[in-house]
């Protein structure tokens, strides 16, 4: 059997990292099997489904390298084949039309509750053998309700939370297609879900509910349910169940705050799902490990700070030209275009930056100009080490541009002083870089420019 996996998001708000989690599972689980992976957008909320929310799917699931073999499928495109489905139905007896109105199901509804009785279509209309139907209201359009079966139980086994079983007598006859002939949620799920093969559903566990009406609903159409994986929930940093309406981010504001794709995927990867003890591993092991047999049972929390140690890790192992390319998209955003040097300028700081931002920030100054805090000038640019200062400016001047050179003439201007060596450096990388805290500064210097280093030390 070839596995086909879907993400089938409603594009109803930014997607964030809980959702984004539950197109990364079926995306590796096909990847690591050698399956298909299908997208699909689930478009059919007109009133909240807007085309700026698909393109942030699009874009953050390209940005994250979750590439999708079929698709995108849009919903709305396939009302006529929902439409043709559903006459099938009607001609074979598994949907009836319901005249029931609003008013009488809440007066059911009501009623059932005063009783303490959980609240359910009661099935007026549901045609059975040698019942008498009420007679049929003027002017009044049906829904069509799924008879569901009566008796039994409808039971999957779980990828995540195992063995569920459900009584059939739980479930009333569920609308599928509404006054005006347009099918509801749950059957155009198993429609879509019958027509692209789909393998394995992996999805969160807010559509556990859904699910044993979906099954109905395949057998009723001669088709065998997926598997079924339903993850739990992702909780925000609070605890609470994350959410745009309580601050989560579009998945994209990552990639604009300066996190990998590989970092994410990494940190995704762990937020339900574990293999050993491992938290930091690359792409191709994590497909190397995915299976559906370790995904956690219990809700995920986000933590930041733990993203951004992640993020952290993948910087120092990622290769410098690579990881150069990331950076130099966010030196454009601050309209600075980077040179040959940067791969060795990212080498030399991203040891001590947790993104691509902060790494910029760094890059920076390597491209335009610094401006020390007035403290940091007071402290360090002292009257007593100006002259030192002058000394090494004529050196590095007079010398060659390499590391050597720079290193000896630094030596020289120590020696010639009678000073100590962070005399001499602190305010060298106050004037040249900003701050006194850089790396070394013989190999800071070599990879600044020349004249720039001598134009910043005589602002001495
Ligand atoms: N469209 C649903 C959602 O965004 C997912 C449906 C499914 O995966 O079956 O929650």
């Amino acid at each position: 059997m070839t596995v086909r996996t879907r993400f089938a998001p409603s594009p109803t708000g930014f997607i964030h990292l809980g959702n984004i989690r539950s197109a990364l599972y079926p995306w590796a689980f096909a990847r690591a099997t050698g399956g298909t992976f299908i997208l699909r957008i689930e478009d059919t909320d007109l009133e909240r489904s807007s085309q700026a929310a698909v393109d942030v799917i699009i874009e953050g699931m390209k940005w994250l390298g979750l590439d999708h073999d079929e698709g995108p499928f849009y919903q709305m495109q396939r009302m006529d084949r929902y439409k043709a489905v559903l006459a099938d139905m009607v001609t074979d007896g598994h949907v009836y039309p319901c005249y029931m109105s609003m008013a009488e199901l809440d007066a059911l509804r009501e009623r059932q509750m005063s009783n303490k009785e959980k609240p359910r279509y009661d099935g007026t209309w549901r045609p059975e053998p040698g019942k008498v139907l009420p007679p049929v209201p003027e002017g009044v359009k049906p829904v069509l309700r799924f008879k569901n079966p009566q008796g039994g139980v409808v039971a999957w086994d779980d990828k995540v939370k195992g063995l569920i079983e459900i009584r059939n007598d739980e479930l009333d006859d569920l609308v599928i297609a509404r006054p005006d002939g347009t099918p509801t949620y749950n059957f155009c799920v198993v429609v879509d879900d019958i027509d692209m093969a789909i393998t394995h559903v992996i999805r969160g566990d807010d559509h556990v509910n859904n699910t044993p009406r979906q099954i109905n609903i395949f057998r009723a159409l001669g088709k065998e349910p997926p598997v079924y994986a339903h993850l739990p929930t992702v909780l925000n940093e609070l605890g609470e169940k994350m959410s745009k309406r309580n601050g989560a981010k579009p998945v994209t504001q990552y990639r604009d705050e300066g996190y990998l794709p590989d970092a994410m995927v990494n940190y995704l990867a762990r937020l339900g799902w574990s293999h050993g003890d491992d938290e930091i591993f690359s792409r191709a092991q994590f497909l190397e490990w995915f299976n559906l047999d370790h995904l956690g049972r219990s809700a995920a929390q986000f933590d930041e700070a733990k993203l951004r140690w992640v993020n952290a890790q993948h910087m120092k192992a990622m290769d410098d030209v690579a990881l150069s390319t990331l950076v130099a998209e966010q030196l454009a955003k601050r309209g600075i275009t980077a040179d040959d040097r940067l791969a060795r300028i990212c080498g030399l700081f991203k040891d001590r930056c947790d993104t691509t931002v902060a790494l910029a920030g760094w890059a920076a100054a390597f491209y335009g100009d610094v401006t020390p805090s007035a403290e940091e000038l007071a402290q360090h640019v002292t009257e007593l080490i100006k002259p030192a200062l002058s000394t090494l400016a004529q050196k590095l001047a007079a010398g060659a541009w390499d590391k050597a050179s720079i290193s000896t003439a630094i030596k020289e201007t120590i020696t010639a002083h009678g000073i100590k060596m962070p005399q001499l450096a602190m305010p060298v990388r106050v004037l040249v870089m900003g701050t006194a805290q850089t790396p070394s500064l013989d190999a800071v210097l070599e990879l600044q420019n020349q004249q720039t280093v001598l134009a910043r030390l005589q602002n001495a």
